[in-house]
């Protein structure tokens, strides 16, 4: 139909949103990498996008799943995805990978690291997102959710790699936060900052197999003894749960399935309404703040100035303050106080 005056206009738009819904993959996947695209005019086309498909998201249950690099987390998606999926459920697995912003390399979601997962009719996985800052890639990974949710997908699994910041913004897009552990004991919750383990809703331990499996029952009772010190999630509803599991004999996954529902259950439907308006709310601000940040870094004027005042700042002739003031002035003034 190439005699559309206008292809990228509404009408495509409304028409990709129509197809998503109806749960087509073909217009999934694009619709996917239209939120993903940093282009201008992807954005304003993403954007409608969303609105066309809101009134169809917020089924699932929205799931961060993080842990170091080894401890299963692929293993881990793959076995209790599949699980997912032989009770009748639609699975789809995205990411957050803060390190693919480094090496241009796709670390997290990636289908070769869940091979069944990915080939079943009933699982989506996307590979995280490549490029852009990490604010952006967790802002893409929201939308994302909100489309694998309209397209229909029961459980949205969103990873990511036990390495801060991601963590924040993966536990402030989804339900529940859980954190997978390695059976190294005690040492290892010491090693991991201290704000992630307060993320977590339930701390996994994983590999609770053969030779391993006694030094994951010890450390389990260690994370649990850990967790006592800390406080309750969810307005004082939730406190948070150790379990084991192993991904490789597929063992421990029905009870976290149940951990979960019995979250669920306890926070009840006002509070994740509530929690989830929260996040939408804080999203907005993100986007004023992102978008106001771009419009100052290329503002012109303010370009013309900035590398000025931050040799001054740097060499001491100026304050940080007086520096960012003058540079602000600039912004409000439309660039008036400047050529
Ligand atoms: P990721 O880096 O967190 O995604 O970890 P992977 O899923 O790639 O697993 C890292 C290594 O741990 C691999 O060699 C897996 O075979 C192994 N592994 C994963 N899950 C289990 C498990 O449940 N038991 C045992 N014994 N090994 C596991």
């Amino acid at each position: 139909m190439a005699a559309s005056p206008d292809p990228a206009g509404t009408d495509a738009i409304a028409a990709l949103a129509q197809s998503v819904i109806t749960g087509e993959r073909r217009a999934l996947a694009r619709a996917i990498t239209l939120v993903e695209s940093t282009r201008t005019d992807d954005r304003t086309r993403a954007e409608r996008l969303i609105e066309a498909l809101l009134p169809s998201t917020g089924g699932s249950i929205r799931l961060g799943i993080s842990g170091a690099p080894g401890v299963g987390k692929s293993s881990f998606i793959e076995a209790f995805g599949l699980y997912l999926v032989r009770q009748g459920l639609k699975v789809a697995v995205l990411a957050v990978d803060p390190s693919s912003e480094i090496s241009r390399g796709s670390i997290l979601g990636d289908k070769t690291r869940m091979p069944e997962l990915s080939r079943n009719p009933s699982a989506f996985i996307r590979p995280s997102p490549t490029s852009g800052a990490l604010g952006g890639v967790a802002r893409r990974t929201r939308e994302a959710v909100h489309v694998v949710e309209a397209a229909g997908f029961d459980v949205v699994m969103v990873e990511t790699v036990g390495v801060g910041q991601s963590e924040t913004d993966v536990a402030d897009l989804t339900d529940m936060f859980l954190l997978l552990l390695a059976p190294g004991g005690g040492d290892e919750l010491q090693g991991l900052k201290k704000g992630i383990v307060e993320l977590a809703h339930a701390l996994i331990v994983n590999k609770a197999d053969g030779d391993l499996k006694a030094a994951a029952e010890r450390a389990a009772a260690d994370y649990k003894g850990a967790l006592g010190i800390l406080g309750s999630q969810g307005d004082g509803r939730w406190r948070p749960e150790v379990l084991l599991c192993s991904a490789r004999e597929e063992a421990g996954l029905a009870e976290i399935w149940q951990m979960i529902g019995r979250y669920r259950k306890t926070i009840g439907p006002a509070q994740l309404a509530l929690r989830r308006a929260d996040q939408a709310k804080r999203w907005m601000w993100r986007e004023v703040e992102d978008g106001l940040l771009a419009a100052f870094k290329t503002d012109p004027a303010v370009n013309h100035r900035i590398a000025a005042l931050e040799a001054e700042v740097a060499r001491g002739t100026m304050s940080p303050a007086a520096a960012a003031g003058e540079l602000l002035g600039i912004f409000r003034g439309g660039g008036k106080s400047q050529r």
